[in-house]
């Protein structure tokens, strides 16, 4: 992916490229125009899993990949997202773990499942591969409009995750960062647990040391529902202006 198209998605996130009027999404540090609504799932249709980027579909609606780390949440804020109960996501069948999922959404833009990373028991050649497989599908697939990177903000900063965050970053793939779980409460303080918003900042702060770019960024919950509008209004907006 080109640099320029980085530099278009930091320019829209945060000052929209133009004269007007925008405002700051709630619990994120995003943009969107002053008149963005609610966006509404009307259809969502499981199209096919691929072991590659050959085998994807070839029809060349924009795609949105959502990555990060076994059990962050990504199934449950998918969920949240698409106004579904229980969209099952096919990276979670067994024997199914290492597949680019496309979903078809309003007839117009995919969600893309990827694989879970770091796992923590898993053997080294699996994250291995997981490695080639994904940055093969981040470098090459042309569709590709944006990542959403899950971080769990329930748990102290992971450096996997920060790894992940600066790869995309360094590879000038746009991506937005979304903090999930951000309704759990604070754990007793002798077993070291941090408020979810406490893990937020020393993540932002920790990337700070790795990149002077700024990040967007946006916390979610699936408990209450915190960020689905406000995640959905940013996505909308950046497909359709690349899509035009
Ligand atoms: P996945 O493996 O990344 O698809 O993660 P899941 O969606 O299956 O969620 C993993 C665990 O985290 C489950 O026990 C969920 O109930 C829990 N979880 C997911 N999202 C949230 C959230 O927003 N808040 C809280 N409190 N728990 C969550």
């Amino acid at each position: 992916m080109n640099s320029s198209r980085a530099i278009l998605y930091e320019r829209f996130v945060f000052k929209h490229l133009g004269e007007r009027p925008t405002r700051q999404l709630f619990g994120s540090n995003i943009h969107v125009l002053g008149n963005a609504s609610r966006v509404k799932i009307n259809s969502v249709e499981f199209i096919k899993s691929s072991d590659g980027i050959k085998d994807c579909p070839m029809d060349g609606f924009p795609e949105v990949a959502f990555v990060g780390r076994s059990n962050v949440g990504k199934s449950s804020l998918v969920n949240l997202l698409m106004e579904r109960k229980s969209l099952a996501l096919v990276s979670k069948k067994p024997g199914k773990t290492q597949l680019i999922n496309h979903f078809l959404v309003n007839k117009r833009w995919y969600l893309v499942d990827l694989p879970g990373y770091g796992f923590a028991s898993a053997p080294k050649t699996l994250c291995v591969k997981w490695n080639e497989f994904t940055k093969d599908y981040f470098l090459k697939r042309k569709t590709l409009v944006m990542v959403v990177q899950l971080i769990d903000s329930s748990i102290p900063v992971q450096q996997i995750d920060i790894d992940c965050a600066t790869w995309l970053k360094q590879h000038n793939i746009p991506s937005t960062l979304a903090f999930t779980k951000c309704d759990r409460k604070k754990k007793k303080r002798k077993t070291g647990g941090k408020h979810p918003v406490d893990n937020v900042v020393e993540f932002l702060q920790q990337m700070r040391l790795v990149t002077t770019q700024t990040y967007p960024w946006i916390l979610t919950s699936c408990v209450t529902g915190q960020g689905r509008d406000e995640l959905m209004m940013h996505i909308e907006e950046f497909r359709n202006y690349w899509h035009s």
